[in-house]
């Protein structure tokens, strides 16, 4: 029988709270402790960061892990995947979940490799295999067409990287409290290869495309800059965030920060209506999450309209201001 036991999250932390992809993890990482019969831990990594470690208790976490240092302020890879390899070690969780977010996607793959194991990313499913015991790791493939289920058999931890937005976030019981455990992996700064230069904070400006429950997300054949601008005020009706394919950001008809797609964000809203844009599988994989699909696109072989719940044949020019008209009339009803 294996020595190890529970499961185990690895929690991220926005400003002085916990993340909205930690508190997805605590949702299901309960629901897979209690099939187990198991205890839930949460592992953070970073500085000054033992207060909003606290909360997860709150979130239902049986004990919570913090290693607190002013060498882990910022994420660096050598540094955090060392850290969770040390906790790997000591603590021997069954089974390692994390987000599938800049972090957890720089930092899964490399802990799986070190840790001899295998890792499922991008997961929208989890659950426990009540016949073998094991993780049932769901995940959308070749551009969101089909869906695949995974299991490790031999290796340990089993290990997932899950989609924001795809689990049902913890609740909070204020009923539940408990003390951080410091957590020293014995590393110093000599493990960092890298160099820190600076960190760069978007300007948020409205609703965070990330949090957005409507994309509105333009594509190359736009032409250009200025039918953002039809774009943004779509989105305001519809109270949304606009977002590109990778085509217009690297032309800067939009912000970078816009990109959705393999290399750029991933999203997973209500609504997303996609213009202008054949829907590359590096773009399907940061949108195919999402709830509806609706796409405007003249070329109706469009790879795009393959996975749209609805569609439009038509020229943008055409289309866009009479969609935009329809919404702002529905709106005002
Ligand atoms: C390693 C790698 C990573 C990548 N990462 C990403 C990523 O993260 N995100 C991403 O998006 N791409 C990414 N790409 C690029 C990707 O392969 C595609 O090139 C890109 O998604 C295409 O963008 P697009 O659909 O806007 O442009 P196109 O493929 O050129 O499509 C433009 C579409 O607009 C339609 N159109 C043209 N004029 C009109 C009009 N007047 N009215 C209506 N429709 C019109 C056309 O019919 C066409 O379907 C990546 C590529 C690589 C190699």
């Amino acid at each position: 029988m294996s020595d190890r036991q529970g499961v185990t999250v690895f929690g991220e932390v926005a400003g002085d709270s916990l993340a909205p992809i930690t508190l997805e993890l605590l949702g299901v990482g309960r629901t897979l402790a209690n099939q187990l019969g198991q205890e839930l831990a949460v592992l953070f990594v970073g500085n000054n960061i033992t207060t909003a470690a606290q909360e997860a208790f709150v979130y239902g976490a049986d004990k919570v892990y913090a290693t607190d240092a002013p060498m882990y302020a910022n994420y660096m890879t050598d540094s955090y995947v060392g850290a969770v390899e040390n906790f790997d070690k000591e603590h021997l969780p069954e089974v390692l979940l994390f987000g599938h977010t800049a972090v957890g996607r720089d930092l899964a793959p490399r802990l799986a490799f070190r840790l001899g194991t295998g890792l499922t990313i991008d997961c929208v499913g989890l659950s426990i295999d009540s016949a073998t015991g094991l993780l049932n790791k769901v995940k959308p493939v070749y551009g969101g067409n089909a869906i695949a289920s995974y299991v490790c058999e031999a290796a340990r931890p089993q290990m997932a990287a899950v989609r924001p937005k795809t689990m049902t976030a913890a609740v909070r019981d204020e009923s539940r409290r408990g003390e951080v455990t410091i957590f020293d992996p014995g590393l110093d700064e000599s493990v960092i290869r890298g160099k820190f230069i600076r960190k760069d904070v978007e300007e948020a400006e409205g609703i965070k495309l990330e949090d957005a429950d409507v994309v509105v997300c333009g594509g190359r054949g736009l032409g250009g800059p200025e039918p953002f601008r039809q774009l943004e005020e779509l989105a305001g009706i519809l109270g949304g965030a606009v977002g590109a394919s990778r085509p217009p950001c690297d032309t800067k008809w939009c912000a970078s920060s816009c990109q959705i797609g393999l290399t750029g964000k991933l999203v997973s809203p209500s609504l997303y209506i996609g213009i202008a844009l054949s829907g590359s599988s590096q773009h399907q994989a940061g949108m195919s999450g999402s709830k509806t699909i609706v796409a405007i696109n003249k070329d109706e072989e469009a790879n795009i309209f393959g996975i749209a719940h609805y569609g439009v044949v038509g020229e943008y020019q055409k289309v866009l201001p009479a969609f935009i008209e329809k919404c702002k009339e529905m709106a005002s009803q």
